[in-house]
């Protein structure tokens, strides 16, 4: 099963600009994390759960497609 929390996506640093990578359950649960450009603590937020939201829709999504993928196919010829 694939859990979308260890997705990763890359953000810019608002102070510097530098790409830093965070993970889908960092935005998630708003979490804090120190730029390797400037140094300086990024304070990630989930704005209104979006991410939270956009997260439990595509789950659902994965989850649907493997229950048909898990279940016996009948052919008939
Ligand atoms: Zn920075």
């Amino acid at each position: 099963m694939v859990d979308l929390d260890h997705c990763e996506v890359e953000i810019p640093c608002p102070r510097c600009g530098f790409y830093e990578p965070v993970t889908l359950k960092q935005i998630r649960l708003d979490g804090v994390l120190i730029c390797r450009g400037c140094k300086g603590n990024l304070r990630l937020i989930d704005h209104m759960h979006e991410v939270g939201k956009a997260r439990q829709a595509i789950q659902r999504q994965l989850d649907a497609l493997a229950e048909l993928a898990h279940r016996t196919i009948t052919l008939r010829l």
